[in-house]
């Protein structure tokens, strides 16, 4: 992958890549569409990086159906499909890891230690295999994305870093590779997520700015059966806690419906 990207780059191509676990869906296919528009390489990386995962959460039974996927990438005009082995990315137990410090302090990162250094770390080796000149990732993954953009400043990477919005299934629910667990009456109750977020954002509308009155209206729209992770509004860009909303902010959540974790994320923005 790194002589094809060295060669590539040497002809004057410009390369972009598609981070991705795998299991595509519209949400994957959305940033691959930008992607293709924005370069004349494009790469998808489709691997289950084991280094993200807690010793508690789901590696092992992580969706896979890399013939499905392959199909959704050709569709989507993807040039080449990046699938390493855990044992090509990982030859040696490695004594180095990228950690991103302030940026992880709340949200998922006190919930899964180690989460955001597995991603930042494979996500720079992604970099360094791939070279890409652009690279694009969903706000879904609003922490994540803050992470990726950080990590690239700090360490002076050449990559221009890229976020698309949420996708979502028609009646609001965030598209995720982990919506294939829930069961019927999971997948009902797993709307809580968008609700709770649909309910502050119309008390913010109505001109609520108090943050713990925003987090209270999210959480009065939780069904029973959804445990709550988090419910956290935070400064959009430093990812701070906030008492007040005087710039914008995001709102985000994570919840288990059943045994499945599932995110989401509204920014809200004083006009
Ligand atoms: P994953 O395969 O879950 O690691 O996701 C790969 C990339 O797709 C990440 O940048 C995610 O933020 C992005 N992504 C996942 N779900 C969605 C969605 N529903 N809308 C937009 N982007 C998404």
């Amino acid at each position: 992958m790194r002589i094809r990207g060295e060669d590539l780059r040497r002809d004057g191509r410009v390369i972009v890549l598609v981070p991705t676990m795998g299991f595509l869906h519209d949400g994957h296919v959305s940033l691959l569409r930008e992607g293709r528009r924005r370069g004349d390489i494009l790469v998808v990386s489709i691997f289950v990086n084991p280094t993200q995962f807690g010793p508690n959460e789901d590696l092992a039974r992580y969706p896979r159906d890399l013939a499905g996927d392959l199909d959704k990438a050709r569709g989507a005009g993807v040039d080449y499909a990046f699938v390493p082995t855990v044992a090509a990315m990982y030859p040696r137990p490695a004594l180095t890891r990228v950690h991103v410090a302030g940026l992880t302090d709340g949200m998922c990162g006190p919930r899964r230690p180690g989460h955001f250094d597995g991603v930042a770390t494979v996500v720079a080796k992604l970099f360094h295999l791939v070279q890409p000149h652009v690279a694009i990732f969903g706000e879904k993954d609003y922490q994540q994305l803050g992470v990726i953009r950080r990590m690239v400043a700090d360490l002076d990477m050449d990559v221009e870093v890229v976020g698309m919005p949420i996708v979502r299934e028609a009646d609001g629910l965030a598209m995720s590779s982990r919506n294939v667990y829930l069961s019927p009456d999971e997948r009902r109750r797993a709307l809580s997520l968008s609700r709770a977020l649909g309910a502050a954002e119309a008390a913010f509308a109505a001109g609520e700015r108090d943050a713990a009155r925003l987090v209270a209206s999210a959480t009065g729209a939780i069904a029973d059966g959804v445990r709550v992770d988090y419910i956290e509004l935070r400064d959009a860009e430093s990812l701070e806690a906030i008492e007040a909303v005087a710039r914008p902010a995001v709102l985000a959540v994570a919840a288990f419906v059943g045994k499945t974790r599932l995110i989401d994320n509204r920014v809200l923005a004083p006009t």
